[in-house]
């Protein structure tokens, strides 16, 4: 044992691994334990593939797949056959996710055809007639992306489509109303000029259906003489004829009837986007300005002493991000990897000075070596700075998230594309290339999950203080150092068991094949009370020589569990990544320190304040519960959870304290399934929905926390089937 950790204890602390007693772990293609369970994900409901909806409502713009289907079957799977149907269009979704897996793209509808063909539709008339009622009742078409390389430019440029194309139909609805009004000015004006009065112009204004009945010569000369002569002064006239010279040959949003804007709006660099907003400004402002000279014109309101002097200096500094609001903004889709000097300097232009650009930054390696070289690890450097720098410009919305929450963040990714200003979108892929068999989505989830890869939002419209614009809502258990999750497992005996696992910064770090290196088998026959889980040994403060070792739980393409050990390079990158985020807590006002001092001064002034009461009034003050007066405040549903009971496995209930948000659960039944203050769910009443509800939530829980225990009505629908299925969340 003592020369097995004297073995141990020298890997831990050199990375260099013995000729025996540790074995590599490159050829054994290991991923952490937690992972096991998500290795097929044709077999699990999840956000994706999702669908970018054509003509949504806003906030609405890309829905996962099977979020659609659930609607569908809330809407026909009520009749005596709902479970029928409801188990149909499931093996449906399944086989468009494989089939989306395996690289297939296109419509919804292209897609359902496709998986329909596959299940052999046309020789299952029960089939045939369960996906004919759901396929009528899907009211929602789009392309269908996967969590892949692709995706976040493809979200980004449908979302940022869908915004501007709103915007365009504001803009192009005013250029046509001003058109309109101001020919009509003109037109009232010739009415009244001799050219008007004229019988040439009196005779096609009548038209010739009633050309013959009318003297027209008799009734110029009676006009002329009669009316007043034009009232509009050359000067005006001139104004009115340039507006609607420059309203009609505006290119930047298409209007009816007109000819298509000229401008495109996306680019692939920076470069490229602000020399074609600094080409057009003079036609931006140009535009600007016509249309609010012809507000004002419309509504007898243009004085020239008045607005003379400000519209010939207007757009002289610039127009406002109001003003430029109104306009088109650009989009500028960029790979990290593809940011040279040159690039970098003008995405800090362009975010600084408040140009209309939204910019997506797509990074597919958060793990690259620092370029110092020489095996330092410093992970991230580059997205990380970027976010900051856009942040520390104080009006620049900032989104950062791994692609696999995209879901959950869009309405925010909508919010910050309609942003007055720059935008700064950072978006992490996942598509490394370097993690093996997991997926794209997988090793974006890790990122989040590890924190290597924090989700955030900097929102400079949401108010003036950090409290308002920086939101951190969206990791998960963010008043920890690192999620924690219940992992269960065989035992060699054929016994289940199960612990508590910290996913941290090493997780996620052991995904990535480049630092296999770090990290060492220990055969099972070496297994030892010194090796402790990483989560611990993060936990525990480091003082000369180790006396435990960190290990994690991994397992093989075979699923046999595995514990590797983890050298201390890796292990001091994750406490840095531990101190990254506790800044980023602070800024999202978790364990706020400021905070949190001035709450320990209240309570001792309170203290205070007490004991000289009882003093003034002779008595002992009451004394204070040592672990009260120094316990940090515990919320009400916590302090409910430590002291609840057991739950009963016959009952329905969720592991709330694990929620991590994700509406799953609630879209379905939100009577059923409700919020508690931390906005975590819980059964609210189990009589509200029924057990079908009960297990199609379960399943779509992406952290499987809803056990749906026994049924309340045993002559529900389906009640046996149903069961089955919840067997599996017991
Ligand atoms: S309990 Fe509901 S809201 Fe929470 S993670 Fe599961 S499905 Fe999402």
């Amino acid at each position: 044992m003592e020369a097995e950790l004297q073995t141990h204890v020298a890997f831990h602390l050199t990375g260099r691994r013995p000729a025996a007693g540790l074995d590599a772990v490159d050829a054994l293609l290991l991923t952490p334990a937690l992972f096991a369970r998500y290795r097929d994900l044709t077999r699990l409901r999840y956000d994706f593939p999702l669908v970018l909806v054509r003509n949504p409502v806003p906030g609405s713009c890309a829905q996962p797949l099977c979020g659609l289907l659930d609607r569908v079957l809330q809407e026909i799977g009520d009749g005596d056959d709902g479970e029928r149907v409801s188990r149909h269009v499931l093996r449906l979704e399944r086989q468009i996710r494989t089939l989306v897996g395996e690289g297939v793209r296109g419509s919804v509808a292209s897609l359902w055809d496709a998986a329909a063909d596959r299940l052999s539709v046309r020789t299952d008339p029960s089939l045939q007639d369960s996906l004919k009622r759901a396929r009528s009742a899907l009211k929602i078409e789009g392309e269908i992306v996967d969590c892949d390389a692709a995706m976040p430019a493809a979200l980004f440029t449908h979302a940022w489509r869908v915004v501007q194309e709103r915007r365009a139909k504001k803009l192009a609805g005013d250029i046509s109303r001003l058109a309109v009004k101001l020919s009509e000015i003109l037109r009232a004006d010739f009415a009244r000029s001799d050219a008007g009065r004229s019988a040439g112009s009196l005779r096609a204004s009548i038209g010739d259906a009633h050309g013959g009945s009318f003297d027209f010569d008799a009734m110029s000369r009676l006009l002329t003489k009669a009316a007043p002569k034009s009232a509009m002064p050359p000067k005006r006239r001139q104004r009115i004829e340039w507006l609607l010279s420059v309203l009609e040959a505006q290119a930047f949003v298409p209007v009816a009837g007109k000819r298509g804007p000229a401008y495109t709006f996306a680019f692939d660099s920076c470069t490229a986007a602000v020399a074609a907003y600094r080409e057009r400004y003079s036609k931006v402002t140009e535009l600007a300005k016509a249309i609010a000279i012809a507000e004002l014109e419309i509504k007898g309101e243009y004085r020239e002493a008045a607005h003379g002097d400000y519209f010939a200096a207007y757009g002289s500094d610039g127009l406002d991000p109001e003003e430029l609001a109104l306009f088109p903004d650009y989009l500028v889709c960029l790979n990290a990897a593809a940011l040279d000097a040159v690039e970098s300097a003008t995405l800090l232009e362009l975010l600084s000075a408040g140009l209309p650009i939204k910019v997506l930054v797509q990074s597919d390696d958060i793990l690259e070596e620092s370029q110092l070289g020489d095996g330092h690890l410093s992970f991230g450097t580059k997205s990380r700075q970027l976010a900051n720098m856009a942040i520390g410009l104080s009006e620049v919305f900032v989104l950062q998230s791994a692609a696999s929450n995209l879901v959950q963040v869009r309405d925010r990714i909508e919010r910050g594309l309609a942003y007055a200003g720059p935008a700064l979108f950072s978006v992490f892929s996942g598509a490394t290339g370097n993690a093996g068999e997991l997926s794209a989505y997988l090793v974006a989830a890790a990122a989040m999950e590890s924190r290597a890869f924090p989700a955030f939002t900097f929102d400079p419209s949401a108010g003036t203080d950090w409290a308002s614009r920086f939101d951190l809502g969206s990791n998960p258990q963010i008043d920890r150092d690192w999620p924690l999750h219940e992992f269960t497992y065989e035992t060699p005996e054929h016994q289940r068991a199960g612990e508590e696992v910290a996913f941290t910064l090493v997780h996620f770090v052991a995904c990535d094949r480049r630092y296999t290196r770090h990290f060492a088998r220990v055969p099972r026959a070496d297994w030892n009370a010194k090796m402790v889980p990483v989560g611990e040994s993060l936990a525990r403060e480091q003082k000369g020589l180790p006396e435990t070792i960190p290990t994690l739980l991994m397992v093989d393409a075979g699923n046999l569990l595995q514990k590797v050990l983890v050298d201390d390079k890796v292990m001091r990158e994750a406490r840095r990544y531990r101190e990254m985020w506790h800044s980023l807590q602070e800024l999202g006002g978790v364990h706020n320190s400021h905070a949190e001092r001035l709450l320990a001064r209240e309570r001792k002034a309170q203290d205070e304040r007490e004991r000289a009461i009882a003093e003034a009034r002779g008595l002992e003050p009451a004394p204070q519960p040592a672990a009260a007066a120094a316990a940090p405040a515990v919320s009400a549903a916590a302090a409910a959870a430590a002291a609840a009971p057991e739950p009963s496995p016959d009952e329905a209930y969720i592991e709330t304290a694990r929620c991590t948000s994700c509406n799953e659960c609630t879209k379905i039944n939100d009577k059923l399934f409700a919020y508690n203050e931390n906005k975590q769910a819980y059964i609210a009443n189990p009589d509200a929905g029924t057990y079908a509800q009960l297990v199609e939530a379960a399943e779509s829980c992406q952290v499987s926390i809803i056990h749906p225990g026994k049924p309340r009505n045993a002559n529900e629908p389906g009640v046996a089937e149903l069961m089955q299925r919840a067997e599996a969340f017991r």
